[in-house]
């Protein structure tokens, strides 16, 4: 497995891996790496002959107040996972390689921003299209696999491959839960028992409106309103957004009558946690 800090010299031995014929996978990361991690490197690795991950606390994606210096870097555990999951390639570059100080270079997706994350974390996803953008060129893939716990992530993405007609396939991933329902995430290390336990209301909040919507319910605001409910019974959680969006789109809908997703963002404890689940289209019910 190589390991490569280097832009010029990363970006060479994928093109060497390219021209060999080989299929490149790529799964960007930001490191402490956990079980949904190996599901999309899982992923990449079943589907392609060379797979790249990289791993890069992305400075531009955190807002002031936010947990940049905090956040988890165990690079040697990381190199272990990737390892015994076959990577053939780890890109670990430093934040002044990548964000020179005059490096004034933004990307940024209007329309799909606007709501959930976007809304409460201006500039966020300014910092994600641009790094995803970067590391585009400097790991020219064919496939890149994201997941669906940042569902909004994934449709900036998604769009802006589209509108800046990037050559490469995104792959979403699955939600990857604990055992208990909270979706996986490098800051549930943060979380004491006690608040995992109350993380896990997300979840069931989330089924059980997905449940009741099979059901027929069709009321977006009756929806919400159990969900907050249900957030608020298991005690101590701050609730950032209860949202029900178009799947595509993201804007908001008021009755359920195409594919969408029910998106959540907590604060619970040290941490913000966020969760969705998909609701299919009604009118496409079997
Ligand atoms: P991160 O390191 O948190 O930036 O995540 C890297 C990639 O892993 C992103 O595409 C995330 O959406 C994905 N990911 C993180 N947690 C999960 C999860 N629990 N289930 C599925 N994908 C995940």
């Amino acid at each position: 497995m190589q390991v490569i800090e280097d832009i010029r010299i990363c970006r060479d031995a994928v093109c060497a891996a390219r021209a060999t014929g080989q299929t490149v996978g790529l799964v960007p990361t930001m490191g402490a790496l956990h079980d949904a991690h190996r599901s999309l490197i899982r992923s990449a690795r079943n589907q392609c002959g060379f797979v790249a991950v990289s791993i890069f606390v992305n400075p531009r994606q955190f807002g002031p107040g936010e947990d940049f210096d905090v956040y988890p870097r165990v690079l040697d555990e990381d190199l272990t996972v990737c390892r015994d999951e076959g990577v053939d390639l780890v890109f670990t570059p430093t934040a002044e390689a990548m964000f020179p100080n005059d490096d004034a270079t933004t990307i940024r997706v209007d329309g799909v921003t606007a709501g959930l994350c976007g809304a409460a974390r201006p500039g966020h996803f300014d910092g994600v299209a641009t790094v995803v953008m970067k590391l585009f060129q400097i790991i020219p893939a064919d496939r890149a696999y994201f997941g669906e716990k940042d569902y909004q992530q994934l449709v900036v993405v998604r769009r802006m491959v589209q509108a800046l007609n990037v050559a490469v396939d995104i792959v979403g991933c699955p939600i990857v839960r604990e055992s208990n329902g909270l979706a996986m995430s490098s800051r549930n290390r943060y979380l004491s028992s006690a608040e995992r336990d109350r993380a896990a209301s997300i979840n069931r909040a989330l089924c059980a409106a997905a449940e009741r919507i099979r059901q027929g319910e069709s009321s977006v605001s009756t929806i919400s309103a159990q969900i907050r409910e249900e957030l608020s019974a298991a005690g101590s959680v701050v609730i950032e957004y209860v949202e029900i969006v178009d799947a595509e789109s993201l804007a908001p809908i008021d009755t359920i009558d195409r594919a969408a997703r029910i998106c959540v963002a907590v604060r619970i404890g040290p941490c913000r946690l966020i969760d969705n689940v998909s609701v299919d289209d009604p009118g496409q019910a079997g």
